[in-house]
């Protein structure tokens, strides 16, 4: 017997994304949208901001309008060492334009240096304002990797991210 469509109970959708960058000396380490004063940073097309990057696939799966390879080619000359906060704002007004409203972001880094506890608050600010909500509906959580892998010998950044999101009505 064919299944029957279910009714629709919820406008609530939710996404996850997930990123890793190299990182490499002589690189500016950008991460959330600050920069941090250390000896190496993530090699990338545009600044490579790890942590907006998970959230930009987050959002975009959420709203299954595809992934940022597909929105921000690193073909493309438009978006080499872009700001990832632009990356953001971008996929925010996608969003908007297909009727979505962010609820909430959680995100965890995965690095094993610098510490990132003192950066949080202004990293859940910057990114809070490239997406037009408020610093309360952006969670950033940082741990290491127990020097396991290749984010616990400091040879990358991870960042994964997880989005919540609501359609108008
Ligand atoms: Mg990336």
């Amino acid at each position: 017997m064919p299944l029957k469509k279910q009714p629709r109970t919820t406008s609530l959708r939710i996404g996850t994304g997930d990123d890793i960058h190299r990182l490499a000396r002589g690189r500016r380490f950008v991460l959330g949208g600050v920069e941090i004063s250390f000896e190496k940073g993530p090699v990338g097309h545009s600044d490579g901001d790890a942590l907006a990057h998970a959230i930009c696939d987050a959002l975009l799966g959420a709203a299954a309008l595809g992934d940022m390879g597909q929105h921000f080619p690193d073909s493309s000359p438009r978006w080499r060492n872009a700001s990832s906060l632009g990356f953001l704002r971008h996929v925010r007004k996608l969003l908007d334009t297909a009727g979505y409203t962010v609820l909430n972001i959680d995100a965890t880094v995965g690095l094993e240096r610098p510490k990132l506890a003192p950066h949080v608050p202004r990293m859940r600010k910057k990114l809070a304002a490239a997406l037009g909500i408020e610093p309360r509906q952006v969670s950033v959580k940082a741990k290491t990797a127990e020097g396991l892998g290749p984010v616990g010998l400091g040879q990358a950044i991870r960042a994964g991210a997880i989005a919540l999101i609501e359609l108008r009505a």
